[in-house]
């Protein structure tokens, strides 16, 4: 199919469609409060669509564990990963994914869970690692097409699943369940066991789960420190050392996002110290942005203040919310009164001020973003305050956080970050941290996991130039692959499983390429052109000329003659049309005048404009 045919035949059903003006984002709340019997409603559409072929079933494999990946590996996000044995299937992590620059008005995409919805008779739990987004964000959206499967995580992940679920009124349907990382947990034939490892959000677990097939260990998202954050307890390394002596790990999955970074993560006692550095010195108002989920790194923060004599006023809804969350299940503990928020700031002395934000990222919406704009409510940078950004730019939000930083600085800010002072280390273990936890757990078959494939690749390598692990024992696996476990192997097994991209904006779910992403495309390339027509009712007359409406299209100086042409052409487009059949519908008049116009946008102008034909009966 040639690209104006395809074009074509994807604005045909737009034409279907475009009166009713579905895809409008004002949904956004109804979407949430009506959650579950949407979902339902999706469901049955997703199963009607997406029909499973026969590839996707799986051949009973009998006596072998099947590990599938289902996000996670061509990105960092949307972590999720599906563990089968005969009847039983668990799930590690639920995690989503912000979108890239090129899925316009996207919110979410989560990971594509067709085979677990096939399979959801089976699932005996899901397991969660710790409770950063990538690893929890998806679950309100998935977990009811699963009828919700019971979850387990630790105290602090499920305070933080609780709130998300309580968001989309889920409550009652959920089965949450906290358990202690030295519990043992007994789901179908599978025996969960976890270990405490040192992350950038407290209470992260690695997994270790023995089957008929086979042991493997999940690190989760981990590294070492040996002197962490606030009072967190320490990783379990013991267990680890014990998986080694035992020497009975079949296959060990590992974080990859630092694979490519030589040496050991800085300890947060050394971050600490520089920020109760600055909170000392600093003689005027200060602020410091980080993530909301560093609950390790904000108690320090909240004892310098406190040690210092500064009153913290909190801004941001994730920040509050989270701190609330934390407090509560006493992940965090302050003095009374020590922090307020943001709305109750009026007369404080500077240099009695620490603000606490997020906006770290230079998301458009954030708390910092809106006051390096002069767009917040409370605070207005001004002469000698001191900015702290206590964190590190994710891939792609490295522009959008040096337009922040510019408009702070020009507004007489200082502005101190990571590349200047010790303000910020990483939660993902750099190499030596890697390599340390293949020599203490000593498996057979090595995965890297978590990361896109150039960090997988790198912690492959790795593996086998600095732990010995045979280069055949090493598996670089992608999404939707299916790892056969059993009599001491590991194998790539030639099925595959669907994990198509799903994407989530207010009006609902849909899959990359979907209409709606293709008229956003089309739209923020070319802009679009909407042409009213009025016709006389049941006449199948023209009622005066087109009305030509375009944005982001063509320049204003050259756009009236543009404009005058494309009426014209509409109008003979119309006249030749119901001379030929006269009985044409609305439809197929749309389509015409679309088709029409489409070649003359094309060929004069070399642009390919969502053309919108609208009828108007009169
Ligand atoms: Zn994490
Ligand atoms: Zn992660």
């Amino acid at each position: 199919m040639g690209k104006l045919d395809q074009w074509l035949k994807k604005n045909l059903s737009i034409a279907d469609s475009d009166t009713k003006n579905p895809q409008k984002n004002e949904k956004k709340t109804f979407k949430k409060k009506n959650f579950y019997k949407k979902d339902q409603k999706d469901q049955k559409v997703h199963t009607k669509v997406q029909k499973p072929q026969k590839s996707h079933r799986p051949q009973k494999t009998k006596g072998k564990l099947r590990i599938i990946p289902l996000g996670g590996l061509d990105e960092v996000g949307k972590n999720m990963m599906a563990l089968e044995y005969g009847d039983d299937i668990i799930v590690i992590d639920m995690g989503f994914e912000f979108p890239s620059d090129d899925m316009l008005g996207i919110d979410y995409v989560i990971p594509d869970v067709s085979y677990l919805e096939e399979n959801s008779k089976k699932i005996r739990g899901i397991v969660l690692t710790h409770g950063h987004l990538d690893h929890i964000g998806g679950i309100p959206y998935i977990l009811p097409k699963l009828n919700f499967p019971p979850m387990y995580g630790t105290k602090l992940t499920m305070g933080l699943v609780d709130k998300k679920i309580e968001e989309f009124k889920l409550k009652n349907f959920t089965k949450a369940h906290t358990i202690d990382p030295d519990q043992t947990l007994k789901l179908g034939q599978f025996t969960v066991e976890f270990f405490r490892v040192a992350h950038s959000i407290p209470d992260a677990v690695g997994v270790i789960v023995t089957t008929p097939a086979g042991k493997i260990v999940h690190t989760g998202d981990f590294k070492f420190d040996d002197n962490p954050s606030g009072r967190q307890k320490k990783a379990d390394i013991h267990k680890l050392e014990k998986l080694g002596r035992e020497k009975n790990v079949l296959a060990l999955f590992s974080d990859s996002t630092n694979a490519l970074v030589p040496g050991h993560t800085m300890s947060e006692d050394q971050v600490g110290k520089t920020l109760e550095e600055i909170i000392k010195k600093v003689d005027k108002r200060l602020i410091i942005a980080s993530f909301s989920s560093l609950i390790g790194r904000i108690q320090q923060i909240l004892d310098y203040a406190q040690k210092y004599g500064r009153q913290v006023y909190v801004s941001g809804r994730s920040m509050r919310d989270n701190l609330e969350i934390a407090r509560k299940l006493g992940f965090i503990q302050h003095p009374k009164g020590l922090v307020q928020d943001i709305r109750k700031y009026k007369d404080t002395p500077d240099h009695k001020t620490l603000i606490l934000t997020t906006g770290s990222q230079g998301e458009s919406v954030s708390a910092l973003t809106r006051i390096s704009n002069d767009d917040h409510k409370n605070i207005k940078i001004k002469q000698g305050d001191t900015i702290v950004l206590s964190s590190s730019p994710i891939i792609g939000n490295e522009r959008a956080i040096a337009t922040v930083i510019n408009r702070l600085c020009m507004k007489g800010a200082k502005v101190i970050h990571k590349q200047m002072m010790d303000v910020h280390t990483s939660g993902h273990g750099k190499r030596d941290e890697l390599k340390r936890m293949i020599d203490l757990v000593k498996p057979k078959y090595f995965v890297p996991i978590h990361g896109e494939y150039f960090m997988r690749q790198g912690h492959a390598l790795l593996a086998e130039e600095e732990c010995n692990i045979p280069n055949q024992n090493i598996i670089l696996i992608k999404n939707g692959d299916v790892l056969e476990l059993g009599h001491g192997k590991v194998e790539v097994s030639k099925e595959k499983v669907e994990t198509k991209y799903i994407l989530i904006d207010g009006s609902g779910e849909g899959h990359e390429g979907s209409q709606v992403q293709v008229d956003r495309q089309m739209m923020s390339e070319n802009g679009t052109l909407v042409i009213l027509i009025n016709m006389t009712k049941n006449t199948g007359k023209l009622k005066g000329d087109p009305d030509v409406i375009s944005r982001g299209f063509i320049y204003m100086h050259e756009s009236e003659e543009i404009r005058k042409e494309v009426a014209e052409m509409t109008k003979q487009a119309f006249n030749r049309l119901i001379k030929k059949d006269p009985k044409a519908s609305k439809h197929d008049i749309k389509q015409y005048i679309k088709q029409t116009l489409d070649k003359y946008t094309h060929t004069k102008l070399e642009r390919r404009p969502l053309i919108m034909p609208i009828i108007i009966e009169k």
